[in-house]
């Protein structure tokens, strides 16, 4: 079942010429509406078919385009049932009139959202009225859900459009009281992977596996010729690499967060970090652990400029956790890189799976109450450890952005 959602955006000021026509349309939309009100209280009836049969023709007589005629119909359907309503309960009800404000009804075939401009009909086949909107940046993706009926209203001078969301039931990215709270997961093959409401973004962990390796080698050939001194240089100039590249991740995933509403980036928590850190060498886990504590410490400074949010939360079963129906299991980890659930099917990429889970612990914590936004160290406690199935919808808490897992990744760094 998909999850409806209403959103409503401001049209970009029209000209003059499409000014005239949205307000002459919303006046014949009036007079139409209040056409079909007057003959179901004339018949006393709400029965839609026959307010249809008897005033179809009258409304679309008066000039309102036929894509807008039903609509019109709709609406005088809704106002008589409130009346009756209101009648039947005893209450004062007035004789009810359709008023300008309520705007244009815009049935599914009347308009068409493309890109971020809304296309309406005008009654004449391939000719269109064009109404750009005003969509903030994390709304863009959304504009995809949009489907069924639509209303097109003025207030003072600015016209604005409601536009209903039949958002998909995918796992996605957590909210906690408002937060967009973005998990990050760190790795030795990609360092860092963070699913966010339009997309992922990945630390190019082939680029970096390659250079790292190309360290390892030299270091190797180094030792066996005995030259400490290189080898010194060697890890002092890897260092500086990895400094420099942890400048460039954290930059990117604060930017990131920043671009979101109440953002809150969510890291596993660094403690232990080595030991979690399986299927490589132990210079490497070394290597890996202080890059990532490097990393966190970036990422704290950078974000507190920003006015980001850093939370760190247990990391337990985040690797092995569907985010789909909560079933964890080692199972549900085929190979490093997938993740298959066994209990619901779901699939995803591994590590946009990690990062799914901790935006849920953290999402989880931010709910319980005010947590702890400090360092590695200091960071908060979480009981279970387990992440909620990110699909689920619980109290106060918006679910928002679908995931593709493998769709849609790219890039980043
Ligand atoms: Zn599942």
């Amino acid at each position: 079942m998909p999850r409806a959602e209403t959103v409503v955006l401001k049209l970009r000021p029209p000209g003059r010429a499409k000014r005239a026509w949205l307000d002459r349309t919303a006046e014949l939309f009036r007079q139409g509406t209040q056409l079909g009100l007057d003959a179901a209280l004339g018949m006393a009836t709400s029965s839609r078919a026959k307010i249809h049969t008897a005033t179809y023709a009258s409304i679309r007589a008066l000039g309102l385009p036929s894509d807008y005629c039903r609509m019109a119909v709709n609406q005088a359907v809704q106002l008589a049932r409130s009346h009756f309503g209101l009648r039947k309960s005893k209450q004062q009800a007035g004789k009810p009139t359709a008023v300008r404000s309520q705007g244009i009804g815009l049935g599914t075939n009347a308009y068409k959202v493309v890109g971020t401009a809304l296309r309406l009909s005008t009654g004449v086949q391939g000719v269109y009225i064009w109404l750009p909107l005003c969509v903030p940046q994390h709304w863009r993706d959304r504009l995809q859900y949009v489907r069924g009926d639509a209303r097109l209203f003025r207030r003072g001078d600015e016209w604005f459009v409601m536009l209903p969301l039949k958002m998909p039931n995918t796992p996605t990215v957590r909210d906690g009281n408002g937060e967009t709270v973005i998990g990050v997961d760190l790795g030795i093959v990609r360092l860092a992977t963070a699913k966010h409401p339009n997309g992922v973004f990945i630390a190019n962990g082939k680029a970096i596996r390659h250079t790292r390796e190309g360290y390892a080698s030299l270091r190797r050939r180094y030792q066996r010729h005995r030259r400490l001194d290189r080898v010194r240089a060697m890890k002092g100039k890897e260092r500086r690499w990895m400094t420099d590249l942890n400048h460039k991740v954290s930059r990117g995933l604060v930017d990131l967060a920043a671009r979101y509403p109440n953002p809150v980036l969510a890291f596993e928590k660094l403690d232990g970090i080595r030991d979690r850190i399986r299927g490589s060498k132990r210079f490497n886990r070394m290597v890996a652990s202080w890059a990532f504590r490097q990393l966190a410490d970036f990422v704290l400074y950078k974000a507190e400029r920003a006015g980001v949010r850093v939370i760190f939360v247990d990391p337990r079963k985040t690797s092995r956790t569907c985010p789909k129906c909560g079933h964890a299991t080692r199972a549900n980890r085929t190979t490093q890189a997938d993740f298959r659930c066994v209990a619901c099917g779901y699939q995803g990429n591994a590590d946009v799976v990690a990062s799914l889970n901790i935006a849920g612990v953290a999402a989880g914590l931010l709910r319980q109450g005010p947590p702890d936004t400090a360092r590695p160290s200091a960071a908060p406690r979480c009981g279970a450890g387990q992440a909620a199935p990110a699909g689920e919808r619980l109290d106060g808490v918006k679910v928002w952005a679908s995931v593709h897992a493998d769709s849609n990744l790219e890039s980043s760094v």
